[in-house]
């Protein structure tokens, strides 16, 4: 029989709106779930599609601020604008907008909900697509997100004696993760993404390496602006690989951002769906049972290629390289011009790359230095 695995959807997931100019759009959880659909990934026998409901006050009190918690719901549901800076609340980022607290709940619930199917049901995998906010801190909502969801799903697990990897795909650093599991070592916190010099959020350099017992617990790559798929498979092989093998963790919890897409609005990496794939199959091959997010991705199209690639990875299935016919035609009448599920192979252009490729080289060396003789010795 094959495992048993869960996608967590909820129809109201696109009924929200963070503004007609705000780069987060919503459009993407369906755009995602009609692709996955388009190529069957919804009837799968061993999959379960199951309905995302709100997490529970109780749940976010483990890692979020009451303070914070009760400014969320008031401006949630004011019937004027409301803003509080002190709270990142209301600004060009993090826009107040109606049910804004309801639609993090639900996101959050999900995550959770993928989280409890893991530990407590059996299932071999469970995705939240609209999970991944991995920028919201205790009491400030930060880079699109409000509720850290990845926080409050691994406290869960935490709580029923887990060890846990998380690993964070998303092209930003996963900074509200790190912060609440500096001084951990229960949870191997690993991020990949766009180097912070000059780039949202500022963190997650190679220097950041955990503190107290959790020393050697954090481990970040941060990639120069143009790495590739090359360079991408290179840092996972050399670093992510082993230390996931060598903590071994009860369950594997990933933030799977598409924003590392070359083609993505706001980024400046040139990842394609190949290396995503090539991680996604290593992972998957590890068999350690899995608790998937979303995450950013601002060009829409990769969310939804992403996702569903992520999604046929979990289940085992492969899938054709060509887009159904069927989703081509929904998508022509929506203005976008793909046919392909699939990118080839990138690589940069030779100066670019170079200089990504000694930063890389570099990042490995330190990790392999500071971080390799704690997890692996
Ligand atoms: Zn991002």
């Amino acid at each position: 029989m094959l495992p048993k695995t869960a996608l967590i959807y909820s129809h109201s997931f696109d009924q929200f709106s963070y503004g007609e100019s705000h780069p987060f759009k919503v459009q993407r959880f369906r755009l995602a779930y009609e692709l996955l659909a388009a190529y069957g990934l919804d009837r799968l026998p061993q999959a379960t599609v199951c309905e995302a409901t709100a997490v529970a006050e109780e749940e976010l009190l483990t890692f979020h601020d009451r303070r914070y918690l009760d400014r969320m719901k008031e401006f949630s549901s004011s019937p004027v604008p409301r803003a509080d800076f002190l709270y990142g609340l209301g600004d060009i980022e993090n826009p107040v907008f109606p049910g804004f607290y309801d639609w993090a709940c639900l996101g959050t619930g999900g995550t959770v909900e993928a989280a409890r199917l893991v530990a407590d049901e059996g299932y071999a995998a469970a995705f939240n697509l609209a999970g991944g906010y991995h920028h919201a801190h205790s009491a400030r909502a930060s880079g699109f997100s409000y509720l850290n969801d990845a926080v409050i799903a691994i406290n869960a697990l935490l709580a029923k004696g887990k060890r846990v990897v998380y690993l964070d795909l998303d092209a930003h650093h996963g900074d509200g993760v790190q912060e609440a599991y500096y001084e951990s070592d229960q949870v191997l916190v690993i991020s990949l993404h766009q180097s912070g010099i000059y780039f949202f959020p500022g963190t997650g350099f190679d220097n950041e390496t955990g503190a107290g017992k959790g020393y050697g617990y954090t481990v970040n790559v941060p990639l120069l602006a143009h790495s590739d798929d090359p360079l991408y498979m290179k840092a996972f092989d050399e670093v992510v690989y082993p230390l996931i093998a060598a903590f071994d963790p009860d369950i594997l919890v990933t933030q799977l951002g598409a924003d590392t897409f070359r083609t993505d609005p706001l980024t400046n990496l040139e990842i394609t769906t190949h290396s995503y794939t090539y991680i996604l199959r290593k992972l998957q091959a590890l068999k350690i049972p899995w608790v998937a997010m979303g995450g950013g991705g601002y060009d829409l199209m990769n969310t939804a290629r992403a996702w569903t690639i992520a999604w046929g990875v979990m289940n085992g299935v492969s899938l054709s390289a060509k887009l159904p016919d069927r989703f081509v035609a929904h998508i022509s009448s929506l203005g976008y011009p793909h046919r392909m599920l699939v990118d080839a192979m990138h690589w940069a252009d030779d100066e670019e790359r170079n200089l990504a490729l000694d930063a890389v080289e570099r990042s490995i060396a330190a990790i392999r230095k500071n971080i390799f003789p704690v997890l692996i010795g």
